[in-house]
C-alpha cells in the first residue's frame, strides 16, 4: 500500500495538469514539418518583406508562433538526431567528433544507434501509424534507416540532394542532357528502394506533399505520426513549374513559397477530414540558412551568421504550433527547443518516457494548451561535441566563436562574451566585463550538464 501512495499522488498531478485540456477519446495525431535551411527571417510572418507564406502566416495566427525556438544543432543530422530522439546529439554520436565529419555523407558508415528510442518508434508502441517523407540524413545502413527506427513507411531522399554528383558532370552544371537534374545524381528512395535516381527535385516538394495528404487520409482513423523533412529550402534549388521563377526574392523565395503552398494542403487536408482540433502541428528547420550561398542561402534577419555557426543565425528557427481550438492563439518569447517535441508528442500520447533514457526537452503540453510557462532552463548551443555558448533566461554566453564556414579554427574566449538577448538580439554589444555573476551562472548550469553527460559512441566518422 505505501507503494500506491506515491503513484496515486502523481496520477492526481498529472490529471490536474490536464484537467484544463479536454481531448477527445483518441489520442491526438503528430505531425512534424521540418524545413531544410530555412532562415529565421523567411517567412512573412517573421518579417521577410520579400518572400510569401500565407498559408504559414495563417498557420502562425491560428496557432503560436515562438520567437524564440531552437534547433539543437547548427547542421542537418546531428539536429534530425535531436528531433527524433528528443536528446542532443552527442547523446547518441551523431555529432561531430574530433577528425569526424560534421554530417552524414554517402560514403558515411555511421547511423542513429539502434540503441536510440525514436518518436517514431516511441508512438508506434502506443498503436501510431508512422510516416517518413522526405530527407532522412540518419544512416542508409542496415539500423540507421527510417524502417529501422519505427517508421511504417519511407518516401524521400537518404541524405542531401546535394550528396550525390552525376559521373562527368560537375555537381551543379547545367550541362546536363536533362536539365531538371543538372548534374545531381541523389536517388529517391521508397521503403528502402531506389525508385528514381537521378531524382526529378523540380518536383519533390509537390510529391512529398501527395504522399503525406494520402497518408494523412489513408489513416484518418488514426493515431497518427507524419514527419514530413522538406529537401527544400537546401542548395541546390529547385521549384516546380508552377512556383519557378514567381517570387522576389529568386529561386530560393521560390522554394520557400512552394514550401507554404504544401503546409497549406496538409492543413487543408487536415481541416477536410475533421481532424485539425485533434492533430498537433508542429513547423520548424533544421538549421538556420546556407549564408555563404549568396542569394540561394536565405536570410537569418536580424540575428547574426547562420548554418554552421552557434550565433543566433544559425540555431534560432522559425517555430509554430498549431491545433486548431486546443493550442491557444499567440505569439511566445519562451525559450523553446526541437527536444520539447518528444516528451511533448508522448505526453499527449499517453506514452511514458523511455526507461533509462535521458530527455533533454520539457512537455510543452501545458504551456501549449494552458497558457503555462515553462521553467527557466539553460539551453547549450552544442556545436559537434563541445559547448560553444549557453542561454540562461535573456543571457546568452559564448565560450568559443566561429562562422558557420570559412573560418578554419574557433576563437576560444577566455572570459566568454555575454550578450543579452532581449536588448541586442542581433550580438552585438558584449556585456561581459559589467556582469561577471551572470557569467558565473551559466558556467555552473554547464558544470552541472556536462558532469551529467554520457556522450554516445561517434557516429559521423
Ligand atoms: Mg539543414
Amino acid at each position: 500500500m505505501p507503494k500506491l501512495l506515491p503513484r496515486l499522488i502523481l496520477y492526481t498531478c498529472v490529471f490536474a495538469a490536464f484537467s484544463q485540456v479536454k481531448f477527445p477519446a483518441a489520442p491526438p495525431n503528430v505531425v512534424i514539418l521540418f524545413a531544410d535551411d530555412l532562415g529565421y527571417g523567411d517567412l512573412g510572418c517573421q518579417g521577410s518583406p520579400v518572400i510569401r507564406t500565407p498559408n504559414l502566416d495563417r498557420m502562425a495566427a491560428e496557432g503560436l508562433r515562438f520567437t524564440d525556438f531552437y534547433s539543437a544543432a547548427e547542421v542537418c543530422t546531428p539536429s534530425r538526431a535531436a528531433l527524433l530522439t528528443g536528446r542532443y546529439p552527442i547523446r547518441s554520436g551523431m555529432c561531430e567528433t574530433p577528425g569526424a565529419r560534421r554530417v552524414l555523407f554517402a560514403n558515411s558508415k555511421g547511423g542513429l544507434p539502434q540503441s536510440e528510442v525514436t518518436l517514431a518508434r516511441a508512438l508506434k508502441a502506443r498503436g501510431y501509424a508512422t510516416a517518413h517523407v522526405g530527407k532522412w540524413h540518419l544512416g542508409i545502413h542496415e539500423g540507421g534507416r527510417p524502417l529501422d527506427h519505427g517508421f511504417d513507411s519511407s518516401f524521400g531522399l537518404p541524405y542531401s540532394n546535394d550528396m550525390d554528383g552525376r559521373p562527368g558532370l560537375p555537381k551543379g552544371s547545367s550541362g546536363s542532357p536533362n536539365p531538371p537534374q543538372d548534374g545531381w545524381n541523389v536517388a529517391l528512395m521508397r521503403d528502402g528502394k531506389v525508385v528514381e535516381q537521378p531524382a526529378d527535385q523540380t518536383t519533390l516538394t509537390r510529391r512529398y506533399t501527395e504522399e503525406a495528404v494520402k497518408f494523412i487520409t489513408e489513416k484518418k482513423g488514426g493515431p497518427f505520426f507524419l514527419y514530413l523533412a522538406h529537401t527544400f529550402p537546401h542548395v541546390p534549388m529547385f521549384a516546380s513549374p508552377q512556383f519557378k521563377g514567381r517570387s522576389r526574392a529568386g529561386i530560393y523565395g521560390d522554394a520557400v513559397e512552394e514550401l507554404d503552398w504544401s503546409t497549406g494542403q496538409i492543413l487543408d487536408a487536415l481541416r477536410k477530414e475533421g481532424l485539425a482540433g485533434n492533430t498537433l502541428v508542429f513547423f520548424t528547420s533544421d538549421n538556420g540558412p546556407w549564408l555563404i550561398m549568396g542569394s540561394q542561402g536565405g536570410s537569418a534577419g536580424l540575428l547574426k551568421d547562420g548554418k554552421g555557426s552557434t550565433w543566433e543565425g544559425g540555431m534560432r528557427v522559425p517555430g509554430i504550433a498549431w491545433m486548431p481550438g486546443r493550442v491557444q492563439p499567440g505569439v511566445t518569447s519562451a525559450v523553446a527547443h526541437m527536444m520539447d517535441l518528444f516528451p511533448t508528442a508522448l505526453a499527449l500520447a499517453g506514452v511514458e518516457r523511455p526507461a533509462g533514457v535521458t530527455l533533454d526537452g520539457v512537455d510543452l503540453a501545458p504551456m501549449l494548451f494552458a497558457g503555462r510557462s515553462l521553467p527557466e532552463r539553460p539551453f547549450f548551443y552544442y556545436r559537434g561535441d563541445q559547448i560553444f555558448a549557453c542561454r540562461l533566461g535573456e543571457w546568452k554566453a559564448h565560450f568559443k566563436t566561429q562562422t558557420g564556414y570559412g573560418q578554419p579554427k574557433a576563437e576560444a574566449h577566455e572570459r566568454p562574451l555575454l550578450f543579452h538577448l532581449g536588448l541586442d538580439p542581433s550580438e552585438k554589444r558584449d556585456m561581459a566585463a559589467t556582469h561577471p555573476d551572470v557569467i558565473a551562472r551559466i558556467q555552473d548550469a554547464v558544470r552541472t550538464h556536462q558532469a551529467a553527460m554520457t556522450p554516445g559512441a561517434p557516429q559521423l566518422q
